[in-house]
C-alpha cells in the first residue's frame, strides 16, 4: 500500500473512534486525505492584538501579557482553573477544564507569556479556554511564525479535534511523510509551469514560512486539482473519439431537403447555419457525437435540432427528443408535427399521461421502425421502450435531467446514438471548460432578425395600479400577458395560496366577459394544464397566471408582457428563462419584475442585473459569481463541487492553463504511454470519477 493510502486510523493519536469521526465529518479516510486537508487561513504570530482590541469573531488571537490571580472554581467534574491575563490595555480571563493540576504547577504568576487562542464571550466577559501559552522570554526564532487554522465541526471539537488538534495531527503526519509523497504531475508539466513539487507544496501549505510560499504552493495544488479534473473529462472524450463506433450519416436526403426548401418560411440565421454545419461534420465523421448546444431562449435551437433529426431519418435512423416537462413535450410535438405535415415522417408523443393502450401501440410501432421521431418526457427512457435503430438523441434543457436519466437513453441503441444536448441556460465559459471538458460545444449567439430586445422594468407593490393599467393597454392592443408566481418546493402550500390569492385579485381587476384568464400550476393534472395552455396559445385567454411550470420552452409569440411576482425570490437564470417567454414576436415586449419595497442586497443586485442586461451569458456569469457553483442546477453530480482548493470563479487563469496543458499532453500521447505520463495513467486507472460523466452526453 502506498503511504498516502494508509487508513487515517493508524496515525498516532487518531484510533478508530476519531477515524470514524474524521471520515464522517471531513471525508478524511487516509493519510493522503489529511495531507490535503488544508488550513483555510493562518494566524501570524507576529501580529499581536492588545486585549482592548480583541475581535471576538477572530478564530484565533495572539496576545502578550502577564498572568495573575490563578485559582480553581467548582468541585469534581465541574472544577475549572481560571487566571487573569493582563496587558497595558486591559485584562481577560483564561480558563481550563482539564489538566488543571499540571497547568497550575507550570504557570508562573507575574511572568510575561505569549497567549494564543480563540476568544469567546462568557457572562459578558471575554475569555479564552485552553489557550496556547509560552514564556515570552522563551520565544525563539525557530518558532513558527504562521499558525495554520483548520476548519472543524462541533462533533470533532468534542473529540479534541479543533484546529489545534488537527494541526497536531498534520504536523506529525508531515514528519512521517518525509520522502513518501509522490509527484502526481508529469515532470514536463511541473517544469513548464514552474510548479513547486507536490511534497514541498503540501508541507508549505500546512507550515509556511512566508506569504509568498503559501501563494505559490496553493497555486500548485489548485493547478493539480484542475488538471486532474480536466484529465478525467478529456481522457474520456479522446477515448470516445478513438473508437469508430458512431453512426455515419453521410447523405442529406429527401426529407431534409423538402423541409428546408418547401417548409421553412424564413432564412436560417448565420449562427444556425454554422451550428448545423458543425453537427453535420460530427455526424459523418464515424465517431459518436456528444455535443452541447447553447443558445439564448428563442435563438432557434429547436429548429436546428429538427434539421439534424431529419438528416438522421434520411440516413435510415430514428430520432428521439426528450423534454423535461409534459407541457414542453406536448408543445414540441404539436410544432414539429405541424411543420412536418405531409412529408411522410412518423412523429409520436410519449408522456406519462398517454393512455396505456395507446402507449403499447406506440412502443410496438417504435420497435417496428414505423415511428421516425419520438418526442416525450422521461417516459421515453422507461425500460420497456425499445427503438429499432435510434441514431440521434436530442435532450432539451439538459440541466433538468439527472445524469442517470440521460445515461439510460444511451443504452437504447446497440450502437451509441449521436447526442445533442440543448440548453438555454448558458453555462459560463470557465464552467463549461471545466465541466464539459468532454463535450463539444456549439453556440447560437444570434437571434432571428426582427426581434426587439425585451424591456425590463423593476416595480414595487406601490406601483401595482400602474402595472394593471399597463396590462390593460397591452391587452387592448391585442397582446397577451403572463403573470408568474414563485413556487419553491419547501413552501409549496404557501406558494399555492399566494398564487390563488393573486389569481383572485387578477380576476377582480380583469373581470369577465371582457377578459379571459388561464391558470396553470403544478398541482393540476396534465389534461387541465394542456387545456389552459391551449386556450392561451390560441389567444382565447389574454392573461396566463401560473407558477414557473411555464419556465422553459413555452412559445406564444403574441405574448408581450411577462410579470414576475416576488421576483426577488428567483435566481438570475430562472428570471432570464422566464423573460425569454416574451419577445418572441415582432412586437416590443416587456418584463416587469415585481418586488416588495424592501430588498436584500443580493436581491437588489439580481434585479439590477436583469434590468441592465439581456445577455444570457453575462447573466450566467453574474449568477455564478453571486451564488457560487454550488447552487447551479445540474452540477451536483459533477466534480466541480468536490474541488478542495480551486474555485472556478476566481481561478479562471488556472482553469485555462490546466486545460491547455491536458490538451497538449493528450494530443501528443493520447494513451498516456510516455514514461513521463505514467503518473497520469495511474491516476486514470485509480480514479472512477470520470465514468459518470464520460459515458453521458
Ligand atoms: P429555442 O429553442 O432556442 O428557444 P426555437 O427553436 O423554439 O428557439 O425558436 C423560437 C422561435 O423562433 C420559433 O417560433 C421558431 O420558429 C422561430 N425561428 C427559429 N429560427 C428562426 C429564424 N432563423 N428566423 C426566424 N424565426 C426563427
Ligand atoms: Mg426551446
Amino acid at each position: 500500500m502506498l503511504f498516502v493510502d494508509t487508513p487515517i486510523e493508524f496515525l498516532k493519536g487518531v484510533g478508530p473512534a476519531r477515524a470514524a469521526m474524521l471520515q464522517r465529518e471531513l471525508d478524511i479516510h487516509t493519510y493522503g486525505d489529511l495531507l490535503e486537508y488544508f488550513p483555510y487561513r493562518y494566524v501570524d504570530r507576529s501580529q499581536r492584538s492588545t486585549i482592548r482590541d480583541i475581535n471576538i469573531d477572530e478564530p484565533y488571537v495572539v496576545l502578550r501579557g502577564t498572568i495573575h490571580d490563578m485559582h480553581t472554581v467548582g468541585e469534581g467534574r465541574s472544577m475549572r482553573l481560571t487566571a487573569r491575563l493582563r496587558d497595558d490595555t486591559g485584562q481577560i480571563e483564561l480558563v481550563w477544564f482539564q489538566g488543571i493540576k499540571w497547568i497550575r504547577e507550570s504557570l508562573k504568576p507575574d511572568t510575561e507569556y505569549i497567549v494564543m487562542g480563540k476568544p469567546s464571550v462568557f457572562n459578558g466577559h471575554i475569555n479564552i479556554a485552553h489557550p496556547d501559552l509560552e514564556r515570552a522570554d522563551n520565544e525563539t526564532a525557530s518558532n513558527r511564525k504562521y499558525i495554520p487554522i483548520y476548519s472543524s465541526t462541533e462533533k470533532l471539537k468534542a473529540k479534541g479535534l479543533h484546529t489545534k488538534g488537527i494541526a497536531k495531527l498534520t504536523e506529525q503526519l508531515l514528519r512521517l511523510a518525509e520522502g513518501r509523497i509522490p509527484e502526481t504531475l508529469p515532470k514536463s508539466v511541473v517544469a513548464k509551469y514552474r510548479l513547486p513539487d507536490r511534497a514541498n507544496a503540501i508541507e508549505v501549505i500546512h507550515y509556511p514560512l512566508n506569504q509568498h510560499d503559501i501563494a505559490l504552493s496553493r497555486q500548485r495544488m489548485k493547478f493539480e486539482e484542475l488538471f486532474l479534473l480536466q484529465l478525467d473529462y478529456q481522457y474520456a472524450k479522446h477515448d470516445r473519439q478513438m473508437r469508430s463506433n458512431g453512426y455515419m450519416f453521410s447523405v442529406v436526403g429527401e426529407k431534409f431537403n423538402r423541409f428546408y426548401n418547401e417548409r421553412l418560411t424564413f432564412e436560417l440565421t448565420g449562427a444556425q447555419k454554422r451550428v448545423v454545419k458543425e453537427i453535420r461534420a460530427d455526424m459523418k465523421s464515424g465517431h459518436q457525437m456528444n455535443r452541447l448546444l447553447q443558445g439564448d431562449v428563442g435563438s432557434g435551437k429547436t429548429l436546428v435540432a429538427l434539421l439534424c433529426m431529419l438528416i438522421a431519418i434520411d440516413n435510415g435512423c430514428q430520432a428521439c427528443l426528450m423534454a423535461p416537462t409534459e407541457i414542453l413535450a406536448n408543445q414540441h410535438y404539436a410544432n414539429i408535427k405541424q411543420m412536418l405535415e405531409g412529408l411522410g415522417v412518423g412523429v409520436e408523443l410519449l408522456t406519462g399521461s398517454v393512455k396505456t393502450s395507446a402507449k403499447k401501440k406506440i412502443k410496438q410501432r417504435l420497435q417496428a421502425g414505423e415511428i421516425d421521431i419520438l418526442i416525450g418526457t422521461h417516459a421515453v427512457i422507461e425500460n420497456d421502450v425499445a427503438f429499432r435503430n435510434l441514431g440521434f438523441v436530442v435532450i432539451d434543457e439538459q440541466h433538468r435531467f439527472g445524469v442517470e436519466q440521460r445515461s439510460k437513453l444511451w443504452t437504447k441503441s446497440a450502437q451509441p446514438p449521436h447526442v445533442l444536448v440543448m440548453t438555454a441556460t448558458p453555462i459560463p465559459r470557465t464552467l463549461a471548460m471545466t465541466l464539459y471538458g468532454d463535450l463539444d460545444c456549439s453556440i447560437i449567439d444570434e437571434l432571428p432578425p426582427g426581434r426587439k430586445a425585451v424591456k425590463t422594468i423593476h416595480c414595487t407593490d406601490a406601483q401595482r395600479l400602474k402595472v394593471f393599467s399597463f396590462i390593460r393597454s397591452e391587452i387592448a392592443k391585442g397582446r397577451q400577458v403572463y403573470i408568474v408566481y414563485p413556487l419553491i418546493e419547501e413552501s409549496e402550500t404557501m406558494d399555492l395560496k399566494d398564487l390563488m390569492d393573486g389569481y383572485e385579485s387578477i380576476v377582480r381587476e380583469f373581470p369577465l366577459p371582457q377578459y379571459q384568464i388561464s391558470i396553470v400550476h403544478g398541482r393540476m393534472d396534465s389534461e387541465a394544464k394542456d387545456y389552459e395552455m391551449g386556450r392561451f396559445k390560441r389567444g382565447e385567454t389574454q392573461i396566463m397566471v401560473s407558477t414557473t411550470v411555464i419556465e422553459v420552452g413555452v412559445d406564444v409569440p403574441n405574448a408581450s408582457v411577462m410579470i414576475i411576482e416576488n421576483a426577488e425570490r428567483f435566481g438570475l437564470s430562472q428570471l432570464h428563462q422566464l423573460r425569454g417567454r416574451v419577445g418572441r414576436g415582432a412586437e416590443q415586449s416587456y418584463c416587469i419584475l415585481m418586488t416588495s419595497d424592501k430588498l436584500s442586497n443580493s436581491g437588489r443586485e439580481r434585479i439590477n442585473i436583469m434590468v441592465q442586461s439581456n445577455d444570457g451569458f453575462r447573466i450566467a456569469e453574474a449568477d455564478l459569481k453571486l451564488r457560487g457553483p454550488g447552487d447551479l442546477q445540474g452540477l451536483q453530480q459533477s466534480g466541480i463541487l468536490q474541488l478542495k482548493l480551486a474555485d472556478i470563479v476566481n481561478d479562471e487563469p488556472i482553469v485555462r492553463a490546466a486545460r491547455e496543458s491536458v490538451q497538449e499532453i493528450l494530443d501528443r500521447d493520447p494513451r498516456l504511454e510516455e514514461l513521463d505520463n505514467a503518473c497520469l495513467k495511474l491516476y486514470i486507472q485509480k480514479n472512477k470519477r470520470a465514468l459518470a460523466w464520460g459515458k453521458i452526453s
